[in-house]
């Protein structure tokens, strides 16, 4: 489907499923949703019983006009208003105090609620089709790297649902960044494409939850969601960090020793250090210089790492600038937090 004229007869199908109560995967600007109504709680439990999700990880409440925030958000401070002023429609995502619309079914049994705006013109036809409020984690199986692209969702949720809309691959690649306003001080509780130096030059003081910050696993995080190993292949990964040749080298004698004891390897490099590697199955996620390609490229290489069935991952650490944090946490969480220094 056209991502700039999408198929009206299509969206007026999906709508018509969403309102009756079904599930429609879609594409948006981060990576592909999982929609059901959030305002019916019966849709909601199908959502988690698609993915084989655990009940108490919230579901994002997506809305496509900024009028009807107030019908699911209780009190909306002054600076959320800029944030959205500023970042919506867009990949953000802002924590609020929900309103007794919101089933606790779509929020994980809190009481606040995560509501985005997304600027994909496929979603946001979607969701005032299918009444205005439309509930959508990622479209992947619990646990496994989220969609990019519908042939993603596919392989996953085939069967379970009732429609998928194809829009091609996703611009950005990784999950919205989630702040939350029901602290004193904004806190981010998911990094993503909206950067900590861009919310600040909005909002003056942000803070980011300890929780992510920490390998410590006994800081509880947040937001529910990041306490569960997301995104996890089915190899054993670990990300190596040191100086790039102490790197490379380490990788590239792992990867032989692999080989040599019947394993099979798959390195996650980089364009500048892809052909330092030779052996094993080898995959660049992009320029160093351009670290918004890493990201579009990132669940995509672990899904071919799955399906190539390789038994050990190593990537490079990718702790670029702009979306540096965004990349490491979703790495981070691919690999247990398992982290080799040379
Ligand atoms: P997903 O839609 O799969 O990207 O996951 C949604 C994420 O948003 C989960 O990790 C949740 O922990 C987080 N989230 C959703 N609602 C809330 C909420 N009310 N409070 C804190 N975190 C939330
Ligand atoms: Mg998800």
């Amino acid at each position: 489907m056209n991502r700039e004229s999408p198929d009206q007869a299509a969206l007026k199908r999906a709508g018509e499923i969403l309102l009756s109560g079904g599930l429609v995967a879609f594409p948006t600007e981060t990576v592909y949703g999982l929609g059901g109504n959030a305002l019916d709680c019966a849709a909601s439990r199908r959502i988690y019983a698609a993915k084989g999700r655990p009940s108490d990880n919230p579901l994002i409440v997506h809305i496509a006009d900024l009028q009807d925030l107030p019908k699911i958000a209780a009190e909306i401070p002054e600076k959320a208003m800029l944030l959205a002023e500023a970042f919506w429609p867009g990949p953000l995502t802002m924590i609020f105090p929900r309103t007794d619309r919101v089933p606790l079914e779509t929020t994980g049994g809190l009481q606040s609620v995560a509501v985005r705006f997304p600027s994909d013109l496929i979603a946001q036809e979607l969701i005032r089709a299918g009444g205005g409020f439309v509930a959508a984690p990622s479209a992947n199986t619990s646990g496994r790297p989220s969609p990019t692209t519908a042939e993603h969702v596919i392989a996953d949720l085939s069967g379970k649902i009732e429609m998928i809309l194809d829009g091609g691959p996703v611009g950005i690649g990784l999950e919205s960044t989630i702040i939350d306003f029901t602290e004193t001080i904004p806190t981010i509780l998911r990094p993503g494409y909206i950067s900590p130096a861009m919310l600040e030059s909005i909002l003056g003081e942000v803070r980011i939850d300890p929780g992510l910050l920490k390998e410590d696993s006994r800081i509880r995080p947040k937001a529910p969601g990041m306490k569960y190993r997301h995104y996890a292949p089915k190899a054993d990964m670990a990300i190596i960090e040191g100086e790039p040749e102490a790197v490379t080298a380490y990788i590239r004698q792992q990867a032989e020793k692999d080989l040599a004891e019947g394993r099979i390897p798959g390195i996650i490099a980089s364009e500048e250090t892809l052909p330092q590697y030779k052996k094993g199955i080898l995959r660049s996620a992009g320029s160093r210089a351009d670290d918004e390609t890493i990201a579009h490229n990132l669940y995509r290489i672990l899904r071919e790492f799955d399906d190539a069935e390789v038994d050990t991952i190593y990537s490079e650490s990718f702790n670029t600038p702009r979306m540096g944090q965004a990349i490491m946490n979703r790495l981070l969480k691919a690999a247990g937090h398992h982290v080799i220094n040379v």
